[in-house]
């Protein structure tokens, strides 16, 4: 390819709207560029990075028994009625209407399409198992679309379904998957863990997610050094440890605390350690308002805490409808005598002797003890796990570390099909559901996973098996026919070879080149320049390379193959 013809807008200026890395970067080198919020243009380079993603996923997903389809990206809302997601889906489905007023929404996910598409043809036990899977656009209209494709509202997934006629099918298909998933993020270079997602939580259905380890990762992982546990901070389960010593119940004293509205002040106020306080939060459960309790020192776990309540729809309440109803604000709320249902997390039961909000503006109370001044409504795992946290498996110290979610992978039991009414006869006759799992890959979002893991200062540094071309060749000076003759010669060889190249012609300065060679991240460059000629030799250097070598012209693309060789196994 000739950099004069390749459409890569490559920009100096740090974009103001990009906040993490990946998403800087990728405007920067011009592989993306936005057309609305969390929806992008993905120009040639990214095409390219993203086929070389896509054919990996594929080659595994092959090899494990799946078969690609392409299902419908626009979906009727009956089959969402059906399965009762349409109203559970909520504000993030892209709903449309037709010129008939009929509803429908842009596909988010699949399950209605496949497993009706399924029921339709497949009768028997003997066409079972069954794995489908499609790459393809998604729709999200996500609340935060943010960080480039790290999460967009249009996005692209690899999405596979498998259908069993038990449980031990299940079984099988969830593991060829999960074996299938290691081959490819291990095939893609990137660094990962995988980790046990919704662990008990919901009831035993198996779930894991692929993490791509990176410090601007949306989700914390907890994981044990001492076994393989690893876990969602989000869903990690919390373990209540065995009561430290007996501490007794003091009286309940309500304090004067004019302007103190946080865990923090009314630890600078009256030096209240975290750990004495609880944080009352309020949220609108559905319709109904209700009160969460965490430790002063602990975050809230929305997702545990909808499980808790089995609600639809899960947000914070405003102040205004908070103040009419306990009296006073955010910042001076407490369950003592407050009018709403209230549900402390597990570790809160176990405290003693603790400061809340009285629901009076500026008021606290002290001493407050659980049972004897309030009694609430449940005490569950309603908070996210923390680094220092005993290991559910081994009770070892939980280490932390961020990570982007790359895949997914889950075991839906016969949730869908039997919705959807999807059975089968079996081999006695008898009508039974299938048992289905489901197993999604963020394309996009694994490419600026990539890219979050793999930069430096100068720009992206491609992992091998994804970046968009192999070698990039620089002739220094391009109004120097010589130079630019053994680069077009170096470059018909390099074609010949097989080897994905990009010739940089264009009349820039040298400096410009090496530039946007570092920016797009081309794993290997070859500098030709008035030594190359003199000499009969060429630079070559390595993306990551401080120094370029120095090789004869006339074994550079042997050169060239051997390093790209020695590359792919590292
Ligand atoms: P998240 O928790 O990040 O919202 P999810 O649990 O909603 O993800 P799944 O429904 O399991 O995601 O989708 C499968 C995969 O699709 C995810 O593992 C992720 O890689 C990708 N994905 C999900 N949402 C987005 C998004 N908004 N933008 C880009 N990729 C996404
Ligand atoms: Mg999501």
């Amino acid at each position: 390819m000739k950099a004069s013809e390749l459409f890569f807008p490559t920009l100096r200026e740090v974009p103001s709207e990009a906040e993490v890395l990946s998403h800087q970067l990728l405007l920067r080198a011009g592989f993306i560029r936005k057309a609305t919020a969390g929806v992008y243009s993905y120009l040639p380079l990214a095409n390219r990075v993203l086929k070389k993603i896509m054919s990996i996923v594929r080659e595994e997903m092959d090899r494990a028994g799946g078969q690609e389809v392409i299902l419908p990206i626009v979906q009727p809302a009956e089959l969402w009625k059906k399965s009762g997601r349409w109203e559970v889906y909520g504000d993030e489905m892209f709903r449309l209407k037709d010129r008939h007023n009929r509803d429908f929404a842009l596909g988010p996910t699949h399950e209605e399409i496949i497993t009706t598409l399924v029921d339709a043809d497949v009768h028997s036990y003997r066409h079972l198992p069954l794995l489908l899977y499609q790459i393809q656009n998604k729709y999200r209209d996500e609340i935060r679309p943010r960080f480039g494709l790290m999460r967009g509202r249009e996005f692209i997934m690899k999405d596979l379904y498998s259908f069993d006629i038990d449980e031990e099918g299940l079984d099988i298909s969830y593991h060829k998957m999960y074996a299938a998933y290691n081959r490819i993020f291990q095939g893609l270079k990137l660094q990962y863990r995988v980790v046990e997602a919704d662990s008990g939580a919901i009831g035993g259905n198996e779930s894991h997610e692929f993490m791509v380890l990176a410090e601007n990762g949306e989700a914390e992982i907890v994981y044990c050094e001492n076994c393989d546990y690893g876990a969602n901070t989000e869903k990690a389960v919390c373990f209540l440890e065995e009561s430290k010593a007996e501490e007794e119940q003091l009286e309940r004293e309500k304090v004067h605390t004019p302007g103190q509205r946080t865990i923090q002040d009314l630890l600078d106020y009256m030096s209240i350690p975290k750990e004495k306080q609880i944080k009352t939060l309020i949220y609108y459960a559905d319709e109904e308002l209700v009160a969460a309790i965490v430790r002063g020192d602990r975050e809230l776990n929305e997702i545990k805490f909808k499980n808790v309540l089995g609600c639809n729809q899960l947000f914070m309440a405003d102040e205004a409808a908070v103040k009419q109803l306990c009296g006073a604000g955010f910042g001076s709320l407490g369950p003592v005598g407050m009018p709403l249902k209230s549900y402390v997390d597990l570790e809160v039961s176990q405290m003693k002797n603790f400061a809340c909000g009285a629901n009076e503006d500026d008021y606290h109370f002290i001493n407050v003890n659980l049972g004897r001044d309030f009694t609430p409504a449940g005490i569950n795992d309603i908070r996210n796990a923390v680094a220092g946290d005993s290991c559910p498996v081994c009770s070892a110290p939980l280490y932390s570390m961020r990570g982007i979610e790359v895949g997914h992978i889950f075991k839906l039991g016969t949730k869908y099909s039997e919705a959807m009414e999807a059975n089968f006869l079996d081999q006695k006759g008898k009508e039974r559901p299938m048992v289905m799992g489901c197993y999604g890959i963020g394309i996009s979002r694994t490419m600026a996973a990539a890219v979050e893991q793999s930069a430096d200062e100068n720009g992206i540094v491609w992992p091998l098996p994804i970046t968009p071309f192999e070698v990039i060749i620089v002739p220094v000076n391009s109004k120097n026919e010589e130079q630019m003759q053994a680069a077009w010669s170096l470059y018909e060889e390099f074609k010949q070879e097989g080897l994905e190249t990009i010739i940089d012609d264009r009349d820039e300065r040298a400096g410009v080149k090496f530039k946007d060679a570092d920016l797009i991240g081309i794993p290997l460059r070859i500098t030709i320049g008035p030594r190359s000629l003199q000499e009969k030799q060429v630079e070559v250097k390595k993306r990551t390379a401080k120094d370029p070598e120095l090789v004869p012209l006339d074994v550079v693309s042997s050169r060239v193959k051997l390093m790209l060789k020695e590359m792919s196994k590292q």
